[in-house]
């Protein structure tokens, strides 16, 4: 029986049907409500709009959450709380929710990477930074929220507040939101430049790691310290789990341009790591659809 996806951003919140060979048969997003009443709102109506037949619906969110509750608790990008029980025909589906960091990695391990490795971690780039830690084939949870890895320190800059109350957090100065934040103010400043015209055109910060571009030296510096700021974070999570693999996904994984190829050139001129390899990084193989179909195999693994 199908199941109604649903990964919830920051910024918007995007929901398939998924059947249980993992083909998503309809798809769709709409802006993420501001508040708890809109936030049900929203899902009872496309509840009720979706013709497709469906038997649970599985929630991934983009923070903690309370599975046993069906509760979500409270995130930097959705700061407020939302008891999925009050849902309009809650009891006539199966209910299934989770961190999408941690669903999106458990997803991309269990259908693409467990042959091959057995330690993965996942990083997913869009309006915050989410993550999911596998270690030894296992999801990581902790005391229950392990792997929230937006929110490990990696900048001193003070100035950089982030949503969760500290400052120098690796989401707030390298989220997907933050370098379109960054090629927005560039292509005011640098308005005929090569990024200013290609941002204009696709819209996504991503432009900031298209090699083809002629940047200018204020852009090239603007670049490397997210690069600098993301392989700080990646070494960091290296030493403590010792992976063999770091996924990339998110929002930005539709069009990454040359993010790894900078990330790589980075860490080749900035680290040494003497009889050890370093784990290998790639782009999600869902591009942004690793957050649904997680979500999804909550139910079909279950
Ligand atoms: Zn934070």
């Amino acid at each position: 029986m199908n199941c109604l996806a649903i990964d919830v951003g920051g910024t918007s919140v995007k929901y398939g049907i998924v059947d249980k060979d993992y083909k998503i048969l309809q798809s769709g997003s709409f802006p993420t409500p501001s508040n708890e009443a809109e936030f049900l709102e929203s899902i009872n109506n496309l509840v009720y709009e979706i013709k497709l037949e469906f038997s649970a619906i599985s929630v991934a969110m983009p923070g903690f959450v309370n599975q046993a509750n069906s509760e979500y608790l409270f995130g930097t990008n959705i700061p407020f709380s939302i008891d999925f029980k009050k849902l309009k025909n809650f009891d006539k589906y199966k209910f299934f929710l989770d961190n999408d960091g941690n669903v999106a990695a458990f997803y991309e391990y269990k259908n693409y990477f467990y042959t091959e490795f057995k330690h993965l971690i996942m990083l997913t780039f869009g309006t915050g930074i989410g993550g999911g830690i596998i270690s030894d084939g296992k999801l990581l949870r902790g005391q229950g929220s392990a792997g929230e890895l937006g929110h490990i320190l990696t900048s001193i800059q003070k100035d950089v507040k982030c949503n969760c109350g500290k400052s120098g957090c690796l989401e707030a100065t390298t989220s997907a939101s933050k370098w379109t934040e960054i090629c927005e103010s560039l292509s005011i400043s640098e308005p005929n430049s090569e990024l200013a015209n290609r941002f204009k055109k696709l819209k996504v910060g991503s432009v900031l790691f298209d090699n083809k571009i002629n940047f200018s030296v204020s852009q090239k510096l603007a670049q490397n310290e997210i690069i600098e700021n993301i392989s700080n974070g990646l070494v960091s999570l290296f030493e403590i789990f010792n992976n063999e693999i770091f996924v990339l996904g998110g929002s930005m994984a539709s069009q990454p341009f040359d993010l790894i190829n900078f990330i790589e050139n980075d860490l080749a001129k900035r680290f040494k790591f003497p009889s050890r390899k370093f784990p290998r990084i790639q782009i999600s193989t869902q591009k942004g659809y690793s957050g649904i179909l997680g979500a999804a195999s909550l139910y079909f693994n279950e």
